[in-house]
């Protein structure tokens, strides 16, 4: 059983950074890609049996883009996807998918990159690597903006994903995001993990909620 994560950056001039879990839990290596076809030849390579992305991969109801100037318009009365108002409902800020997001195209690239994948027999889910925090580390953890937030990382990642020590000196938020991505993808694999919001907009997969 192999889980890759992948820290999607807006662009293929910005590396994007992968981290792969095997079948015990553990990190076996880190890589990253810059273009597209990078990404498809270590797919090629390991083959694995899911593809965690950390990025948003679906669009809300009724859009069919991004732009302010297409008629398209959301026909939920919400803001964003279902499962983003989901992850607010428990406490857990997120950008919500829109026209005005900020993070537009990372949207695209997410949404294109889970298309061709799907279509190519992979599967895929997304991952929204902060609410994985969260739901394994309390919300007592320092904020992303804070030079202890890293300090942290370093120090309880490698307890949850054992193999991350070895990379404790050159982890960075793009590297810890990776890590946790694929940590959602190794458990979803073990059916460990609920998802969020509705099919149309692409589910969100977060660590299982305990009951
Ligand atoms: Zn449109």
């Amino acid at each position: 059983m192999l889980c890759l994560g992948i820290d999607l950056s807006s662009s293929s001039k910005r590396a994007s950074t992968l981290a792969f879990i095997n079948g015990g839990g553990r990190l076996d290596q880190m890589d990253a890609f810059k273009e597209y076809q990078e990404l498809l030849s270590v797919l090629d390579s390991y083959r694995p049996d899911v593809v965690a992305i950390g990025a948003p991969l679906g669009l809300p109801l009724g859009l069919d883009c991004l732009e302010e100037d297409c008629p398209c318009t959301p026909v939920n009365n919400h803001k964003g996807r279902k499962g983003e108002v989901e992850l607010a409902r428990m406490g857990i800020g997120c950008f919500y998918t829109g026209k005005r997001s900020i993070i537009k195209n990372q949207i695209y690239r997410g949404v294109k990159f889970r298309k061709d994948l799907t279509q190519r027999g992979y599967e895929v889910i997304e991952v929204y690597p902060y609410a994985t925090k969260i739901k394994v580390f309390g919300d007592g953890i320092p904020p992303k903006s804070r030079p202890e937030s890293l300090v942290h990382l370093r120090e309880h990642l490698p307890k949850l994903v054992p193999g991350t020590e070895c990379y404790a000196d050159e982890l960075n938020h793009d590297k810890c995001d990776a890590v946790l991505t694929a940590y959602t993808g190794y458990l979803h694999l073990r059916g460990e993990t609920d998802t969020l919001g509705i099919p149309e907009e692409w589910m969100i997969s977060i660590p299982r909620l305990q009951r």
